[in-house]
């Protein structure tokens, strides 16, 4: 079950408009019209403009201090995760020369266009946000009915991922629930071909993949599970129905460890890694991964910062071992959470994905506050990113301890994240 306790469910700033007592969660950060995210008391996301009387509550208190599981953390993670991929999707598929000779000596640092829009997010946001969906739904079901095998769930969920790419799984697949109705998640963003094909042909629903691929496209989706007890299992199992080879998998393992011993303990990212692998490093196949993560722990160790030319010697990031072990130094070496996905975007190789995976972990580690402002501005779906971050906090809890005769509450929920 979620870890998350009544109090630190976003009541940093309560909040009336017009009539509703609301929990103010975010401020967004774009300076020219300030606004602010709240939630109602049915865990709906309202829009509201920062007008004289909010902002003078607002001002009244502290900015809120992250603590170990404040849910803005989790809010950090997924938004800064889909700022990283929205900053390397110009450069995805462009060497570091012809990003620098684009872009300048300091490589790409603000957004550019791709897919037609700046701050457009890719592939590796949609399965993220499918998972979380998935991960939900499976909540919400072993509630209702008392069993659930969350990878069938899971599964089902990255299948309406892969109809809103314009393909027809072989399985029949659920289409209710109310991410799939959003048009805007109906785009293709360089899917990888490993995820497209394994989910095509897959006619069991938690079924693993019959491949050996070890492409990066398990290991970028998986953030969502780290917010969930067994995020080891349920992140490389959940890979698992894409990426047969045990480095596609297992890396995914430990990412969502990494992040679950951020979330949980509020330790550092080093004691994160050395924890992490100390736990999995006998996992049978995580050598390949566990001697590069290694390998990153040694240079930061040795104070060797990344640099476009530094980061080859870990590979490009194609691979998931390797698009980890980037977003990890990447993430160590830096002295922010800008400076660190700017370090993750700017090489030869994947960079969307990597870019993805150091903004999970800055995210968690720095909040929201930290993503810059004219990088939130021009994000896509931000909207959509943020109501998954608050049902992860919201959904869990309220379904869980729900009360028989609180109905709307319950119907409001299955409605949104229906067990199956
Ligand atoms: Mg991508």
């Amino acid at each position: 079950m979620n870890q998350i306790t009544p109090p630190a469910l976003f009541d940093c700033l309560q909040h009336r408009h017009s009539g509703q007592q609301l929990r103010v969660i975010q401020r967004r950060l774009d300076g020219l019209a300030p606004m602010v995210w709240a939630l109602d008391g049915q865990g709906q996301l309202h829009e509201l403009p920062m007008g004289p009387e909010l902002a003078e509550t607002w001002h009244r208190h502290n900015p809120p201090v992250l603590d170990n599981q404040d849910p803005a953390r989790m809010l950090g993670c997924l938004l800064a995760g889909a700022a990283g991929d929205a900053l390397g999707a110009p450069v995805e598929f462009m060497s570091w020369p012809e990003i620098e000779r684009t872009f300048g000596p300091g490589g790409i640092r603000t957004m550019a266009e791709a897919y037609g829009r700046r701050g457009a997010i890719t592939d590796d946001t949609q399965m993220m946000l499918f998972t979380a969906e998935g991960l939900l739904r499976g909540q919400v079901r072993a509630r209702a009915r008392g069993l659930c095998s969350p990878y069938s769930v899971i599964h089902n969920a990255l299948l309406r991922w892969l109809l809103t790419q314009g393909q027809s799984p072989a399985a029949n697949v659920s289409r209710n629930g109310w991410l799939i109705k959003k048009r805007r998640l109906w785009a293709r963003r360089a899917p990888g071909n490993t995820c497209l094909s394994a989910l095509a042909a897959s006619t069991h629903f938690g079924e693993w993949a019959q491949n050996n691929s070890k492409g990066c496209g398990g290991v970028m989706r998986v953030a969502p599970c780290a917010f969930f007890d067994n995020a080891f299992e349920l992140a490389s199992d959940s890979a698992r129905l894409t990426h047969g080879h045990p480095s596609g998998y297992l890396a995914a393992g430990l990412f969502a460890d990494i992040l679950h011993r951020l979330w949980q303990h509020g330790c550092s990212l080093e004691a994160a890694c050395t924890g992490a692998l100390a736990a999995h490093d006998k996992q049978p196949g995580m050598e390949e991964t566990r001697q590069l993560i290694e390998h990153v722990l040694k240079c930061y160790r040795r104070d060797e910062k990344p640099t476009p030319r530094s980061i080859e010697q870990l590979g490009r990031g194609w691979v998931a071992e390797e698009a980890l072990a980037i977003g990890l130094w990447c993430s160590l070496c830096a002295g922010s959470l800008e400076e660190g996905i700017i370090l993750a975007v700017n090489h030869s190789g994947d960079s969307d994905s990597t870019g993805l995976i150091a903004g999970n972990l800055l995210g968690l580690i720095h909040g929201p506050q930290a993503i810059p402002a004219h990088w939130l501005k021009e994000l896509e779906l931000k909207d959509v990113i943020t109501q998954v971050a608050a049902d992860i906090s919201f959904v869990p809890l309220r379904f869980w301890d729900y009360d028989e005769d609180d109905t709307d509450v319950s119907d409001w929920i299955w409605q949104r994240y229906p067990g199956g």
